[in-house]
């Protein structure tokens, strides 16, 4: 075997496996199939030279998926979508574990997962807010409705930090990076950094192709990009651990089921129970708050309307000369949707739409949110948000259960048939998370991780 563990794909739960597996002794390979993001590389995006859109013969940092029914983003680097996410980290809230998830995964066990990702991860609300922060909370306060300054994985920026030019690139590379004044700690600085201190080959670009069981492990096809050639080959381990994130592990697993057939005997529950975390996004025009331009990162509160709907409205910064202000919306809406792939392998998403009960009270909320800010709501119409959902929260698909009907894999992450292979990204959760996910999926990691060391 060239490895004990194989691990496909390095965001929120290839990392975390990563390095509990290296921390164990064991031979660890993680195949990447973006490219490391170091200053150098961001520079690079900065100016043009590197793709700031993934594609299948360049990779590039944003991984925009706009499937039959749905559109997604999502990352695609050494630390996966830490690179472009907007580092709220934070741990859903009890009631979310209430039902749907394994009876293993008890609130008290969440909670004590979630102080093991906290370590590492270290997440922080900002100690100075800015003007729009404190207008969040006088907005809280006309909606009767508590402001959160959220806790983020970011740090003030030294003064040795590396801006970016001026230009359309440069701002989203700044933005990427944590905001004019502050640097996001992404993933290849926490736990990627301490599983390659442990001893594990990061390969960057090198993308995942199938799996095929062999005699005493898994072998993994791969194509690895050499000099703007992309080169076929395989590597093999005695476990492997795809946490390639939901939109690629899940049809990964249907090609693997039904296109290759390396792995027919995968569950029919393969493909459903897919969520978009109830994402909605919405902008607030001509309010008559005075918001002042800060060097902020990208985002730093919400109005927490989790008691009463179980949504929250989360600010994203001010723009068009700081007359529009842009609001995104999550929360627990647990109405179901389905991905497959049709005859030509292109994946779809089939839904009935959003629960009407959940879109009722995120519209009013948003209607709410923008009289006490005194603009006027800009928000997608009723037939878009039913037939075209767009999320950057996709959850569910390869969910995990305690009994092979009802699930993809068990309760320790493992898929049903097939001992030894692992899924530890956001598809293996069993419901929406309501809350930004990624400390849900980086927690459950840790789970998957113990049983994964210890059947080692
Ligand atoms: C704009 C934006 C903002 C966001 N903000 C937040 C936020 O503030 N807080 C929060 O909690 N969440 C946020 N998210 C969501 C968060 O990024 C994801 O929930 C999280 O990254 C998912 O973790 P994961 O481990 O499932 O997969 P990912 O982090 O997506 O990692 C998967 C990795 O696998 C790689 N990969 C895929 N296929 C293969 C293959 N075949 N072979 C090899 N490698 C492969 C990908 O390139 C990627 O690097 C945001 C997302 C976006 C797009």
């Amino acid at each position: 075997m060239d490895a004990d563990v194989i691990v496909v794909g390095s965001g929120f739960g290839g990392s975390v496996c990563a390095l509990r597996a290296a921390e164990a002794g064991l031979r660890v390979v993680v195949l990447e199939r973006g490219r490391r993001m170091d200053d150098a590389a961001y520079e690079k995006l900065a100016d043009g030279r590197l793709p700031l859109i993934n594609r299948r013969e360049q990779p590039g940092l944003f991984d925009i998926k706009m499937q039959h029914g749905l559109a997604t983003a999502g990352g695609c680097a050494v630390g996966g979508g830490s690179h472009v996410y907007t580092a709220v980290t934070m741990p859903a809230p009890d009631e979310v574990f209430a039902n749907d998830w394994p009876a293993a995964l008890t609130v008290g066990r969440m909670r004590e997962l979630y102080e093991r990702a906290e370590r590492v991860l270290r997440p922080t609300p900002l100690a100075e807010i800015p003007s729009r922060t404190r207008r969040m909370q006088e907005i809280g306060e006309r909606m009767a409705a508590p402001a959160v300054v959220l806790p983020l994985v970011v740090e003030k920026r030294g003064h040795n930090d590396h801006a970016s030019p001026s230009t359309l690139r440069g701002h989203i590379a700044t933005w990427l990076r944590g905001g004019p004044g502050y640097r996001k700690r992404t993933l290849d600085m926490s736990y990627l950094a301490q599983a390659e201190r442990a001893g594990t080959r990061v390969l960057p670009l090198h993308e995942a192709l199938s799996i095929t069981p062999i005699a005493g492990g898994y072998r993994v096809r791969l194509r690895q990009l050499v000099d703007d050639d992309w080169r076929e080959g395989e590597l093999t381990a005695r476990k492997v651990v795809l946490a390639a994130g939901t939109m690629n592990t899940v049809p990964f697993l249907v090609r693997c089921r039904d296109i290759y057939a390396t792995l027919p005997a995968i569950s029919a529950a393969l493909g459903e129970r897919f969520y978009t975390n109830g994402d909605f996004g919405a902008a607030v025009a001509g309010f008559s708050l005075d918001i002042d331009r800060d060097d902020g990162p990208p985002v730093t509160s919400w109005i927490d309307c989790w008691n009463t709907d179980r949504l929250f409205l989360m600010e994203t910064g001010a723009f068009l000369g700081g007359r529009v202000w842009s609001i995104a919306v999550m929360g627990f809406d647990d109405s179901p949707g389905r991905l497959s792939l049709d005859e030509r392998g292109r994946l779809q998403h089939h839904s009935a739409g959003p629960s009407p009960a959940f879109h009722a009270a995120r519209m009013r909320r948003l209607r709410e949110f923008a009289a006490a800010a005194g603009g006027a709501l800009i928000a997608p119409p009723a037939f878009a948000t039913r037939t075209k959902p767009a999320t950057v929260h996709p959850l569910g698909g390869a969910r995990m259960a305690d009994r092979a009907e009802l699930g993809v894999v068990d309760a320790n992450g493992e898929m049903f048939g097939y001992p030894g292979l692992y899924v530890a990204d956001g598809s293996i959760l069993p419901t929406p998370t309501g809350v930004a996910p990624s400390m849900t999926i980086a927690a459950l990691a840790e789970h998957v991780s113990e049983h994964l060391v210890s059947h080692a």
